[in-house]
């Protein structure tokens, strides 16, 4: 088999290769296909045309050749670039990351509570196989990891804070069954509910 043909930046793009990621053949068919699911993941910047956009963008397929790949709208703007027009790599949120932001939002003001999949998804008129994917996409967990962190987090402030039972906690941050509380903590944590008191509650 022959070696495959690599592409190699020139000496003057090497001096900048600190921040440029290399154009794989991955990320080249996420910008010919205009592909939403790498929006958020690198920007592509066209040295032709001085103008960065994200993958979704729905104009003109560059030269593969012009293109060079950034990891963050910010570093394509240090690099000289222009924000595209249309895509508008650098402005407002798209509709889904707002659609999360909310689904976010909705969690942590309602993570006491019995939260499933389907009701998240039911309160954005969705189905739970699209939030789940679409969350992941943008947060990079899924929704029910972001719950368990959250409760896991508050929980860990009320067993410094305060000396309620264990099984009282669980129940305060929306985890009623406190043996599932009790396993899942020591999954994140690494240490039984009582143990982390034990740890870090000063004065005792
Ligand atoms: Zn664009």
């Amino acid at each position: 088999m022959r070696a495959r043909n690599e592409e190699h930046d020139d000496g003057v793009d090497q001096a900048v290769s600190m921040v440029q990621e290399r154009l794989t053949e991955e990320k080249w068919q996420a910008i010919l296909h205009n592909d939403a699911d790498y929006d958020g993941k690198f920007w592509y910047a066209v040295k032709t045309t001085s103008i960065f956009c994200r993958p979704s963008c729905k104009s003109k397929p560059p030269k593969k050749e012009n293109v060079r790949i950034y990891p963050t709208a910010e570093q394509a703007l240090t690099g000289g670039f222009r924000p595209c027009k249309r895509c508008k790599p650098t402005g407002e949120k798209l509709p889904d990351e707002e659609w999360i932001g909310h689904v976010t939002d909705y969690i942590v003001s309602h993570y006491k509570e019995h939260l499933t999949l389907e009701l998240l998804a039911d309160t954005s008129h969705s189905s739970p196989y699209h939030l789940q994917r679409t969350f992941k996409r943008i947060s990079g967990i899924t929704p029910t990891e972001y719950i368990q962190d959250l409760r896991i987090q508050h929980a860990k402030t009320l067993l410094v804070r305060s000396d309620r039972k264990i099984a009282e906690i669980g129940s305060q941050v929306g985890m009623t069954n406190t043996p599932y509380f009790v396993t899942l903590f020591k999954q994140k944590v690494g240490c039984t509910p009582a143990s982390y008191r034990r740890q870090h509650k000063r004065g005792d």
